[in-house]
């Protein structure tokens, strides 16, 4: 199943992607939907997509991220390969939805960079979990940008700022459920700026799989539905080009993997 969470003119609500059009779901939080398991409950209406706003498809419990997971953008970026995953947290308040606006003060970062990445959400409660079972937690999956200020990022040394800033988790539009997804290593990932391509990638390149991931984390964390794992940036980000390039005053970001969809958000400079 492809899910959107959206808003229309008689309120919120999860709504099953059928084609151009969004059927009603008698659960209007995904999180809810997860607990009841009554995924497909239909209320009997169907709302045109584009006649619905778009909303993140959820306000994540905690959102853990994996820093280096693809050699190349490592290398990109003069960094060594890590042995072990490198983990920190976004603010679940940095998350906004597809069309919405990347905003940020000029004043505090001139380097606002993207990372296309695909999002995992846990749903079910995962805690120390084995890497032969972690698919099993998992509710589905959808699309992330892991939008970071460069300039932060190195003067802060940890990436609280850098990567948490409001509005700097795009997240959406759709879910597509686990079931969908049977291998999440095998997924192209393909990032453009303004329509020109600058990261196209494969999940096949990961070095920790998303199934190793959830293990690792489920040993640090206790993992809640509705919890979800960014799973690192293939290569091509803007800081490793040459000259860097970044994101400015009406920049358009889209991020796409294949079966999932395509995220696009533009940006604004306060
Ligand atoms: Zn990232």
């Amino acid at each position: 199943m492809k899910l959107i969470r959206y808003r229309h003119d008689d309120g919120e609500g999860i709504g099953l992607v059928q084609g151009d059009k969004a059927a009603a779901l008698a659960s209007a939080d995904l999180r809810e939907l997860m607990l009841d398991g009554v995924v497909a409950e239909q209320l009997g209406i169907v709302h045109p997509l584009d006649q619905c706003t778009i909303l993140p498809p959820l306000i994540p419990g905690k959102i853990l991220a994996i820093g280096r997971n693809y050699a190349e953008h490592a290398r990109e970026l003069n960094n060594e390969v890590p042995a072990e995953p490198l983990v920190f947290a976004v603010m679940p308040s940095a998350v906004i939805g597809d069309g919405n606006v990347i905003e940020w003060e000029a004043a505090l970062t001139s380097q606002v960079d993207w990372e296309g990445e695909l999002a995992v959400i846990i749903g079910r409660t995962a805690r120390r979990v084995s890497h032969a079972e972690a698919l099993d937690f998992v509710f589905g999956y959808t699309i992330a940008n892991d939008v970071s200020a460069r300039d932060l990022q190195t003067r802060d040394k940890q990436w609280t700022r850098a990567k948490g800033l409001d509005t700097f988790c795009p997240l959406g539009p759709a879910v597509v459920t686990a079931d969908e997804i049977p291998d999440p290593q095998n997924l192209r990932i393909v990032t453009t700026v303004d329509g020109v391509e600058k990261q196209n990638g494969s999940t096949a390149d990961m070095i920790f799989s998303v199934s190793f991931l959830i293990a690792h984390l489920s040993r640090a964390f206790t993992l809640n539905p509705g919890d979800v794992i960014l799973t690192g940036t293939p290569s091509g980000v803007g800081k490793a080009m040459n000259p860097p390039e970044f994101l400015g005053e009406g920049s358009v970001v889209s991020v796409e993997i294949e079966v999932i969809g395509k995220l696009t958000n533009s940006c604004r400079m306060l």
